[in-house]
């Protein structure tokens, strides 16, 4: 049975008390002891080292929002992927939404980042997703599914092995106006359902967490879905009491 992960991503949010707060709270509430499900939060890279001390001894995760493609040099102002390794991270965030369409990120060079963070020992989470106008024209199986296979085609399906996915509509994200848990698990399914046509063992394993305005009162019933192994969480991951009730819903049922 495949564990579920709840995977907080802060984006540019928190000022050093914030953050504090933040973690205080998040060690107050469930996500405080050993968890029955794997949480991991992605703070702004100058947050890491406080982050980091603050949750050393619990089981929340670190990860990074974002990562270069290169190994190091002459880049000003990129982080790579061994930093994010020294900085204690385990997950690193690629091809979110708001890097694709503000900051231009392109299929290859997320493909490239997924790479480069795989290789320094870094979990990549694998983000894609349609638009509403190419769900509206009834492209976004087609669409997401593409995105899918690229990644496959370039690196070969077993990186899946050592990766998740996150489905994350960008019409979902930061709106308020999730997808309901149906059509969740119908792209969820078919995400699987590609990954299984090249290799269904990496499928059955790979975990695949949904995204888009996940929040307190929708978790459990995306977290029922056959095929949503736990969510990418923006706005409700910035607010500790949201978070822990976000991961106890991915936790029903579970036995740690
Ligand atoms: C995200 O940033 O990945 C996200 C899903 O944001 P929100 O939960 O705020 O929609």
């Amino acid at each position: 049975m495949r564990r579920k992960l709840v995977v907080g991503n802060w984006k540019m949010h928190g000022t050093r008390s914030g953050v504090g707060d933040l973690v205080a709270g998040l060690r107050s509430g469930y996500c405080g002891g050993e968890c029955a499900v794997d949480i991991a939060v992605c703070p702004p890279y100058v947050f890491f080292s406080q982050v980091e001390k603050a949750l050393a001894d619990t089981s929340i995760r670190l990860g990074s929002q974002n990562l270069s493609n290169q190994a190091s040099g002459a880049y000003t102002g990129e982080i790579s992927a061994q930093m994010i390794v020294e900085s204690g991270c385990r997950f690193a965030i690629v091809g979110h939404s708001e890097r694709r369409v503000l900051f231009g990120e392109t299929e290859r060079l997320v493909v490239e980042k997924f790479s480069t963070a795989q290789a320094a020992g870094l979990i990549p989470i694998f983000c894609i997703g349609e638009t509403a106008e190419q769900r509206e024209a009834g492209q976004a199986l087609l669409l997401v599914g593409r995105q899918v296979q690229f990644l496959i085609d370039e690196l070969g399906v077993e990186v899946l092995s050592r990766a998740a996915i996150a489905y994350e509509p960008i019409w979902a994200i930061g709106t308020g106006q999730t997808a309901t848990p149906d059509q969740a698990q119908e792209m969820h399914r078919h995400i699987r359902q590609v990954v299984a046509d090249a290799d269904a063992g990496v499928a059955d394993n790979v975990q695949i967490l949904y995204g888009g305005s996940v929040s307190a009162v929708n978790a459990a019933d995306l977290f029922a879905m056959e095929d949503i192994d736990g969510a990418l969480v923006g706005g409700a991951s910035l607010n500790a009491a949201d978070f822990a009730v976000i991961c106890e819903a991915a936790s029903a049922g579970v036995s740690s």
